[in-house]
């Protein structure tokens, strides 16, 4: 049996080169990391979860026509994915403080903001992923201005579409985190939602309790990451009430 080529491993998923060109197989690992990789651990069922949620929320912005990396998911834990040229910015979309927000202003985690609140970070782990502003990002090319309009719409309408459909489900999107790639076809370019949409990438708050329902769980030591994760699941209806995400991976389904 042939081996497939990896092309990059990251802290909770790994890509290979996908069965055409321009594919990437994306593979989501059950390792768990936090501030930066100083917590670790593996739990069992998380990266099936986000395989499926990723799928369902990338699913949702293609079909509101926020393009996406997204083609297909191939199993369990991996899915089809457009290759694509990851713009190294990490793009934060805040409603409400939480996090490192609250930390550097002082702002009581729960404070509601006045408007959505986009943050940028370079994408650096040996730095730390700092905070950065549109005057770096332009200085030092990491966007040109056209993409910077682009990105703040797209994550504008990320922020729509899943406020929305979390409220629908008695959650309350606090923030979340998007990566945006560029595509070519031919002489242009555009910019797609990449890497992986999931409660990793989000702070999700139960509406009626507060309950944290994302990796803040794992950050703060709140309890299972996995029974949290999968309350998500069963409630956008994505997984079924009795499935078991520790299942092992198989080529279908
Ligand atoms: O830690 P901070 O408050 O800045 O995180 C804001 C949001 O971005 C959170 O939902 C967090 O999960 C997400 N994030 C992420 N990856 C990072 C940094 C933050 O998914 N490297």
């Amino acid at each position: 049996m042939a081996r497939r080529k990896k092309i990059y491993e990251g802290k909770a998923k790994i890509l290979y080169e996908g069965p055409e060109p321009g594919t990437i197989v994306q593979y989501f690992k059950d390792d768990a990391t936090a501030f930066n990789a100083e917590k670790k651990d593996v739990i069992d069922g998380k990266g099936v979860l986000n395989n499926r949620l990723s799928e369902f929320f990338m699913t949702g912005l293609n079909h509101i026509g926020v393009p996406t990396h997204f083609i297909r998911r191939l199993n369990m834990r991996e899915q089809l994915v457009r290759s694509c040229e990851i713009v190294p910015l990490e793009i934060i979309v805040r409603n409400v403080a939480a996090g490192t927000m609250s930390k550097r202003l002082g702002i009581e985690e729960g404070t509601a903001l006045p408007r959505p609140i986009v943050e940028y970070c370079y994408k650096d782990d040996s730095l730390g992923d700092p905070l950065v502003t549109e005057e770096h990002i332009a200085a030092f090319g990491w966007a040109s201005q056209q993409d910077m309009d682009d990105i703040l719409s797209i994550a504008l309408r990320v922020n729509d579409y899943l406020s929305g459909l979390m409220y629908g489900v008695g959650i309350r999107l606090i923030d979340f985190k998007i990566e945006i790639g560029r595509v070519y076809d031919g002489d242009f370019q555009r910019l797609i939602v990449a890497d992986e949409i999931s409660p990793d990438s989000c702070r999700l708050w139960d509406i009626e309790t507060g309950q944290k329902l994302d990796k803040d769980v794992f950050r703060r030591d709140l309890g299972s990451l996995t029974d949290a994760y999968t309350e998500v699941a069963t409630r956008l209806g994505v997984m079924p009430k009795n499935a078991t995400p520790m299942s092992k991976p198989t080529l279908i389904n």
